[in-house]
């Protein structure tokens, strides 16, 4: 079945300041897709999604999602339109407890799931539900951070780097979660350097190299690409 275009990215360029940082990103994310942005430290795969989520002061070209276009849409609004940013920071309130912060997403829309269904999907939260945020390990506050995205009723997550700095068993516990809010009917555009967690979870990829996506190919087609991808990122 041919999927329908959740987003549609054509000559996204932004800048900090002076400093032009996407110079024409072009690419798609397509209904249900788990897609990953891969490409070196600077490369720009976090100002395309910040770009996407109207939260970089400048920038020009075409965003659509669900076929409106939003590249001059407030941040706020997008949110409410139905797309969710999880910051590779995380944005975990140090000084609140899980509950606590399960209860401030940034925007709730119908559809969002309870608190109840989050800790279904990850119950090692509920087990720390007292807990602050800064008592929580780094796998404990990513899921915390995706759950609490979840909490907003988005059908279309943007995660930046979800397993930065985890253990190898918590890597392959978010690799669950994707998969799981996949088969949920979850559209996913991700940001990884972990090439070979991002192998294991999505559908398709993008390269960015030097504010551009240079190249793009199904997972599928990896071991065909595997020049490009030791040429782009050194893997
Ligand atoms: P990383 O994984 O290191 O975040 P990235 O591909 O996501 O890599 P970006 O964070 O999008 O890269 O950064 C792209 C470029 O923009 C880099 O040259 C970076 O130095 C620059 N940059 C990022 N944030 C800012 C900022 N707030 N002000 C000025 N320049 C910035």
């Amino acid at each position: 079945a041919n999927a329908k275009t959740v987003l549609e990215v054509r000559d996204l360029q932004a800048w900090y300041g002076e400093s032009h940082i996407l110079h024409g990103v072009n690419f798609d994310v397509k209904q249900g897709e788990v897609v990953t942005l891969l490409g070196r430290n600077g490369a720009g795969k976090t100002t395309t999604l910040k770009s996407i989520m109207g939260i970089i002061g400048k920038r020009s070209g075409s965003v659509k999602f669900e076929g409106n276009e939003i590249i001059k849409t407030a941040s706020d609004k997008i949110a409410k339109q139905g797309i969710a940013f999880c910051p590779e920071e995380r944005g975990i309130f140090s000084n609140l407890d899980v509950r606590e912060n399960l209860m401030l997403p940034p925007t709730i829309r119908p559809g969002g799931l309870s608190v109840e269904q989050i800790f279904e999907l990850f119950p090692n939260l509920k087990e720390r539900l007292n807990s602050q945020g800064t008592k929580l390990s780094g796998g404990e506050q990513q899921m915390l951070a995706i759950g609490r995205i979840l909490r907003t009723g988005a059908r279309f997550l943007m995660l930046d780097e979800p397993t930065e700095g985890l253990a190898p068993v918590i890597i392959q516990q978010i690799g669950h979660t994707i998969a799981r809010l996949k088969s949920e009917g979850f559209t996913i555009l991700l940001v990884e350097q972990n090439f070979r967690f991002a192998s294991t979870v999505a559908d398709r990829f993008y390269i960015v190299d030097h504010g551009q996506v240079v190249d793009g190919f199904a997972s599928s087609e990896l071991s065909a690409n595997m020049d490009k991808l030791h040429t782009y990122l050194g893997v």
